[in-house]
């Protein structure tokens, strides 16, 4: 991190600014130019506050040279980080494909999708339990009730299973859960992030709609300061201008995390598109770029599912499109270099 002084600072300030950043394990290296004074701290930056530093009357402007967050950067953790859970793994050049409704709503729906989308290739099951909608008088999922139903899925079919928590008071029901989705809404939900960060099971970190890559990647330092490192990020769209798309896909997020971080990276072409007619292009696109993985939303009958229809795809149709991206992702495997 550097610090640029103001012109002529007070020097017991300046002194007091250096005895502070030393008392917290920095060396500080100072620079005297002929108009300003630079600072130049080495040491764990990533706990120091540039906001406060900046409003100091003395300091002119602060600038990071190293991420803020660590535990989660790639520089410090070279290889890949792979996540296993039942008999498959997440990233380290497997293709994970999750399927499932939107939300649990009856037994014969979870199970029978859960067959369905086994036989077509999928590796892991999904199911909403407790929904985030935007109105309060929409459907909020079966609650618990939910998560025994899609544990009777995984009984059924042997596959692992996936579904959000909205609040730590609902950890308890998550015993058997393979992977606790954290959804949009909740990305920088800290105090539910550093209660994950506790627990010895795979997050995965869906990625706030407004949420830049590194308040995504700090979200995931949160859940790795707790000593949890098995986290899983999904980019599932994001706000922008335009209003055909629910959301708008950063694809440009595959490459980018993948360099940044050592996470697997899941794309969820449904909640980003909001239309079940653009799931299989964008599907296409995430393996092409570099995707571990996708997360399609499957409902056995879209017209009429309790949540999320218009994007939901049937068993069928996802049948041909995990054809499409196995044979796409073995082709990508025979480009690597
Ligand atoms: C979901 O996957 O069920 C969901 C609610 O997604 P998001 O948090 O991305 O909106
Ligand atoms: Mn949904």
């Amino acid at each position: 991190m550097i610090v640029i002084l103001k012109q002529n600072p007070n020097e017991s300030q300046v002194a007091h600014l250096k005895t502070w950043l030393e008392g917290k394990g920095i060396t500080v290296h100072e620079s005297v130019g002929d108009s300003h004074v630079i600072l130049g701290l080495v040491g764990d930056t990533s706990k120091l506050d540039k906001d406060l530093i900046s409003a100091l009357d003395i300091v002119e402007d602060v600038k990071r040279v190293q991420e803020p967050y660590k535990n989660a950067n790639r520089k410090f953790h070279a290889e890949d980080t792979v996540i296993h859970v039942g008999n498959t793994q997440i990233g380290g050049g497997t293709l994970t494909l999750m399927a499932g409704p939107c939300s649990i709503e009856t037994e014969e729906q979870i199970i029978g999708v859960a067959k369905a989308v086994k036989a077509a290739g999928a590796t892991i099951l999904r199911g909403g339990a407790f929904k985030p909608r935007t109105s309060p008088y929409a459907f909020q999922g079966m609650g618990a009730d939910g998560i025994e139903l899609l544990k009777l899925a995984k009984k059924e079919t042997g596959l692992p299973i996936i579904t959000e928590i909205m609040e730590i008071s609902q950890l308890t029901l998550f015993d058997d859960v393979d992977i606790i989705q954290v959804g949009t809404r909740n990305m920088q939900n800290f105090n539910l992030l550093r209660e994950l960060g506790r627990q010895n099971k795979p997050v995965m970190l869906k990625r706030g709609m407004s949420a830049t890559y590194e308040e995504w990647l700090m979200s995931a330092e949160y859940i790795m300061a707790s000593g949890n490192e098995k986290i899983i990020l999904c980019e599932r769209g994001i706000r922008t201008f335009e209003t055909h798309t629910r959301n708008t896909l950063d694809i440009a997020a595959i490459p980018v995390l993948k360099k940044l971080s050592h996470f697997p990276v899941i794309i969820d072409p449904s909640h980003a598109t909001g239309k079940s007619a653009l799931v299989e292009s964008l599907s296409m696109a995430a393996v092409a770029g570099g995707a571990d993985g996708i997360m399609i939303e499957v409902h056995n009958d879209p017209e009429h599912a309790l949540c999320d229809g218009p994007q939901s795809i049937r068993p069928e149709q996802f049948a041909k499109i995990s054809a499409k991206l196995c044979a796409l992702h073995g082709f990508m495997k025979t480009m690597e270099d």
